[in-house]
């Protein structure tokens, strides 16, 4: 079977536009990137967040993901039944999971790990099966269905190019990725270096103006949080933490304080 994006494309009986798969820069998505000294992780204070939702527009803004596209996403819910009500609201970026589903059943290796622990989609591997969105239990994945805020093909916001990766989509255009892969937050790593260093943190935790978002690397204990300076395992002594559905065994990268 030809396990090509362009391959299952056919295969499925989709019409594939001449400019399919247009190479793109790979390095950032591939297992083998990222610095193996690090791993990058998030410790999230929801005593300190304020419900302003400001992270999920950030990411949205960050990555220039088009509707039905959520990376980093605020979940505000209510849960039980008066007089035992209550609200349930958190960020929920992706977990980076450490024994992640989404690499599990992922048929071709789109979906690897690097080595700082962040999980990428190489969307020139992906055939946009969706097994991954099947299997995520966090709902961190979302299909790129093709649409656009704006739909008129020349409008100028389609054309700021997204930054995502580190690579320059131009004019987004059917049947040209990200168009028809899966996608998910990768923690903003196109803000990385070539060292695999952060120039500056994630758009969720720089613009969390209630401070509750930390991020930087879990692997060194004396390391601190890129955003407000703290010892990353300090927050995580500080008070009890839990990371969520841990008895999947995930093993995710992102923790919580309680409120
Ligand atoms: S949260 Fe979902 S998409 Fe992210 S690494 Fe874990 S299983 Fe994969
Ligand atoms: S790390 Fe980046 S991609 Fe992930 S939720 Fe935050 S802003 Fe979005
Ligand atoms: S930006 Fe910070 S304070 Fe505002 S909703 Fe998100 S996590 Fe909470």
């Amino acid at each position: 079977m030809d396990m090509t994006r362009r391959g299952f494309l056919k295969g499925a009986g989709v019409a594939v536009a001449a400019a399919t798969a247009t190479a793109l820069p790979g390095c950032l998505q591939e297992a083998s990137a990222g610095n193996g000294n690090r791993r990058w992780g998030m410790v999230i204070d929801l005593k300190r967040c304020i419900a302003c939702k400001a992270c999920g527009a950030a990411c949205r803004l960050e990555n220039k993901t088009p509707p039905g596209v959520a990376y980093g996403v605020f979940l505000d819910e209510e849960k039980g039944q008066f007089p035992h009500a209550y609200r349930l609201s958190f960020f929920r970026p992706c977990m980076q999971c450490e024994e992640s589903s989404c690499a599990k059943v992922c048929p071709t290796g789109a979906t690897s790990h690097r080595k700082d622990g962040i999980v990428g989609v190489d969307y020139e591997k992906c055939i946009g099966c969706r097994y991954c969105i099947a299997a995520c239990p966090y709902g961190a994945r979302s299909f790129d269905y093709g649409h656009n805020y704006i739909e008129a093909a020349n409008n100028p916001y389609n054309a700021i190019p997204s930054s995502e990766y580190g690579a320059e989509y131009g004019l987004r255009s059917k049947g040209r990725s990200p168009i028809g892969n899966v996608r998910k937050c990768t923690f903003c790593l196109h803000l990385q270096d070539e060292k695999g260093e952060y120039r500056e943190p994630t758009a969720c935790s720089r613009t969390c103006m209630g401070k509750a978002i930390h991020f930087g690397d879990l692997k060194d204990p004396e390391a601190k949080c890129l955003v407000h300076g703290e010892k990353m395992q300090e927050l995580l002594a500080r008070r009890g933490h839990y990371r969520l559905k841990e008895e999947l065994g995930n093993e995710p990268s992102v923790y919580y304080l309680p409120a």
